[in-house]
């Protein structure tokens, strides 16, 4: 898998996936209600097995519900309570909730049943990765998403930030050690890309609009005009650059992250005008 955490900008959302689409009503996901104000700390997992669901060749999201099914029902008959993570997260960086509360609504949702001495105050997070690998950087996304909903939980009553301490380096019990949540896990946890602090984007102005703010326009082939890098925003449209050399050129886009528009004749006429006034 592509290991690439410099993916969170404005506007995205997780996919979502909600307890309803993979349970099985004979075994519903139960226990003890979680306190929001206890929480203070995200724990990542993994299930150690080296062959999961991970978009290795042959494996596919839609094999999820029944592997999440098959884990619960183990949880029920070997241990006798429902399956102990709050979230699972896929390499493609969609959410499963398991114990969880629902991020949207930040309603419903179990105590942790995952993290022994720990249960009250901390959200364990399962990552579905094939033993040591490092999680996607959709799937890293995924999990700083989710630390933020955690974090902002309108019940949990303050804001400070939650600490992210993989499974085996929590003050276990003695005699219980793990290797969870396995060695590329652990690094990237020290390299802070869970948290939520974490940003590789700097903090941008509030938009109001989805519109793009700098557009990268391809006039129609034979209409023998230059490309043309615009600038779009509440006030109007400043002229960036246009084409000199083609290094310069795809320079110039990549610096100003711009997006690539295809436009008519009239349109890029319309844009060209309004740049000049
Ligand atoms: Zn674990």
């Amino acid at each position: 898998m592509i290991v690439d955490p410099h993916i969170y900008g404005p506007g995205w959302t997780p996919t979502y996936h909600p307890r309803s689409v993979w349970e099985d009503p004979a075994r519903p996901v139960t226990g003890p209600a979680w306190v929001p104000r206890l929480v203070d700390m995200i724990v990542p997992h993994y299930t150690a097995a080296i062959d999961l669901i991970d978009g290795d060749l042959g494996e596919f999201i839609d094999d999820l519900p029944a592997y999440l099914r098959a884990i619960q029902r183990d949880y029920v008959v070997t241990r006798g309570y429902s399956v102990g993570y709050w979230w699972a997260i896929d390499w493609l960086g969609g959410i499963w909730q398991l114990r969880g509360f629902d991020p949207y609504t930040g309603l419903g949702g179990f105590k942790s049943a995952a993290n022994a001495g720990h249960n009250d105050h901390t959200g364990p997070i399962l990552f579905l990765v094939d033993g040591d690998d490092e999680p996607t950087g959709e799937a890293m996304r995924a999990a700083r998403w989710l630390n933020a909903c955690t974090r902002r939980h309108p019940y949990r009553g303050r804001r400070t930030q939650l600490a992210v301490v993989d499974h085996g380096r929590l003050p276990i019990p003695p005699g219980n050690p793990t290797a969870c949540a396995g060695k590329g896990i652990r690094r990237v946890v020290d390299k802070g890309f869970l948290s939520d602090e974490f940003q590789t984007f700097p903090t941008q102005p509030q938009e109001t609009t989805d519109m793009p703010t700098t557009l990268h326009l391809i006039p129609p082939a034979d209409a023998g005009v230059p490309e043309l890098i615009v600038c779009v925003d509440g006030a109007g449209v400043q002229l960036i650059g246009l084409n000199g050399s083609t290094s310069q050129t795809l320079a110039l886009i990549a610096a100003m992250k711009a997006t690539t528009v295809s436009v008519s004749a009239e349109q890029y006429g319309e844009f060209v005008a309004r740049a000049a006034q």
